[in-house]
């Protein structure tokens, strides 16, 4: 029920999608001129190999040794197929999930964490400062950098720092420094694109810091393609040639993008991203190009997007609370390669549920979005009597979301 590939099967490049896209992708432009941006608009925020990598269209990127040589902590994570949820469910699919909860952050996050600090630092910048949602993002750069020997500066939504106090507790053990978003309004509960800005503007003015963000970019969602890259050769010790269908939450795009695209080229697999119908992202906003923050301060992307002054609710999966989606899941939607689908909270919460009672793992709210549509496709399955292998990616445990299972069950939990 439970594939481990040895540590020597860790992909040793990365699958870079951009020469599988049927449309071309469109460049990020200039806040202030609307032109495309150059390397010298970015250098500084970004290492010039992370800016290569923004652009590069070769088909596989090398992963560096001393990168393997920390992702090998954890990596390769298990495929695990989710029998007793299909008994429970009495349906004739086989359900896996590729299980990114076993890093030291407990979730996908340390696949970008590591390599971005191990690009920073080959450059010499000696500090990091981003932003993070829920926390997953700032554990994870906080623990990527103390590998390193590196600072780092975490700029946390408000509402998710007060929800949330223990991912604050782990920045802090790895050593990273952590101040409330937005700084200069108490009274908001922020939101990822208020802490970009406070992360972006503190990291343009400070020499040897650079900025790192945890999703969304093109490099981010290549350093996370070891995901499917190990999925798909599990499956095939699975005795699975392919997947139906390829499910993932999606919030900025990362470990849905992580785990899908080395599936893109196989024609006939499906691929599902999942967001909360609270910040309906790339089932209802509009492709466009907008700012990746609240303030105006990032390049202009083109993606789809709610609009930048959008402030989602908050609700408890804090890593889907995002107005904009990668570049990448934008373009794979827009040309009918992605599919995308929303649910409320309290669906999302039942599955969640159900899932902890019967595979015993309890699931972060984010990764409970994927596990709801994976049931409701094994259902779909059960109806249509098919034997679909349905593959989904379990970004995160929920071991530090706690307050959000107490909420729902004592029903406090707001169901949309
Ligand atoms: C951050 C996070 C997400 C959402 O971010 P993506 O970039 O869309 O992957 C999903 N699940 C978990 C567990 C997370 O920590």
């Amino acid at each position: 029920m439970r594939w481990i590939l040895p540590s020597d099967r860790i992909p040793p490049a990365w699958f870079n999608v951009a020469p599988h896209l049927d449309e071309a992708l469109a460049p990020p432009l200039h806040p202030g001129t609307r032109q495309p941006v150059g390397p010298d608009d970015l250098a500084p925020l970004f290492p010039m190999a992370l800016i290569g990598q923004e652009v590069s269209t070769e088909p596989w990127i090398d992963v560096p040794g001393e990168v393997l040589d920390i992702l090998r902590l954890w990596r390769p994570t298990p495929l695990v197929r989710a029998r007793r949820l299909e008994q429970a469910l009495d349906t004739p699919a086989r359900i896996y999930f590729k299980d990114e909860s076993v890093s030291p952050a407990g979730s996908h996050k340390p696949n970008t964490a590591v390599a971005q600090a191990y690009y920073n630092k080959a450059e010499g910048v000696t500090k990091l400062i981003t932003e993070t949602g829920a926390g997953q993002w700032g554990s994870a750069l906080a623990f990527a950098t103390s590998l390193f020997g590196m600072e780092c500066k975490v700029y946390m939504v408000r509402a998710s720092y007060q929800q949330k106090p223990y991912r604050r507790v782990m920045m802090e053990t790895w050593g990273a420094k952590v101040e409330q978003s937005p700084v200069d309004d108490p009274d908001h509960p922020g939101s990822l694109g208020t802490a970009i800005s406070d992360a972006v503007r503190e990291a343009a003015t400070s020499p040897d810091s650079h900025y790192s963000l945890g999703s969304v970019l093109n490099h981010v969602l290549l350093h996370q393609t070891v995901i499917g890259l190990e999925a798909k050769e599990q499956l095939q010790l699975a005795g699975e040639e392919k997947p139906d269908i390829v499910i993932g939450c999606c919030g900025g795009g990362s470990n849905f993008g992580g785990l899908a695209f080395p599936f893109v080229p196989d024609r006939d697999v499906e691929l599902l991203a999942v967001e909360p119908s609270s910040c309906p992202t790339l089932t209802q906003g509009s492709f466009e190009y907008d700012f990746g923050d609240t303030a105006g301060l990032t390049p202009l992307l083109a993606m789809y997007t709610l609009g930048h002054d959008f402030v989602p609710p908050s609700i408890h999966a804090g890593g889907l609370r995002y107005h904009g989606d990668a570049p990448l899941i934008s373009n794979l939607v827009k040309s009918g390669r992605i599919k995308a689908t929303a649910y409320p909270q309290g669906k999302v919460f039942e599955s969640a549920v159900q899932f902890a009672r019967t595979q015993g793992m309890i699931p972060a709210p984010e990764t409970s979005h994927a596990v709801r549509a994976a049931i409701d496709e094994a259902l779909k399955a059960k109806e249509e009597g098919t034997e679909r292998v349905i593959l989904f990616g379990y970004s995160g445990h929920g071991l530090l979301d706690l307050q959000a299972y107490d909420d729902f069950l004592n029903d406090r939990l707001d169901a949309g």
